[in-house]
């Protein structure tokens, strides 16, 4: 009797600091969740009113380091592009997004512009938002975020689906 009542008044001070306790982290949920979709960190997904085709594809991967994007630093330290000389943000894509493992694919954009979905065995829905001078027609580039995992990828001959806009 004494132990059922105890365990009750307990049960209810708890349910109580509970529901006071989570609504700030509720609202704050609230907040925080749109930014992050918005900001790019969603899956990708391929979109409703596109064509899917099936195209074989050299696949190759690549990380933001000096050897697979091409740059250097200069004397006081800045990083510069090895072909254009202009500054170089690491780890920035060519449409301005933060390059990211299992999301940035680089393409010929003159084919697949930005923004085309595109799925590869083993690293699943991807987006197009780089390129690369070495990236032409049928070749894509798939973003790891460090040297040795893109190693690990090699370069792989495939069937990749893409989705393109009717
Ligand atoms: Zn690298």
């Amino acid at each position: 009797m004494l132990s059922s009542a105890r365990g009750g008044c307990f049960r209810a001070k708890d349910g109580s600091m509970l529901s006071t306790m989570t609504r700030p982290f509720y609202i704050a949920w609230l907040v925080i969740l749109p930014v992050v979709l918005l900001g790019g960190c969603a899956t990708v997904r391929p979109p409703a009113h596109a064509q899917a085709s099936d195209r074989t594809m050299m696949v190759t991967a690549y990380c933001k380091c000096k050897k697979c994007c091409g740059w250097k630093r200069t004397w006081y330290g800045k990083p510069v592009d090895v072909r254009t000389g202009k500054t170089k943000k690491i780890g920035r894509t060519a449409s301005g997004t933060r390059a990211k493992e299992g999301r940035t694919i680089a393409a010929d954009t003159s084919k697949y512009p930005f923004g085309t979905v595109m799925y590869v065995k083993g690293y699943g829905y991807g987006r197009v938002e780089d390129r690369g001078s070495k990236i032409t027609q049928e070749k894509i580039d798939l973003f790891f975020r460090s040297h040795n995992r893109a190693l690990q990828w090699g370069r792989r001959t495939m069937t990749v689906r893409v989705w393109t806009r009717q």
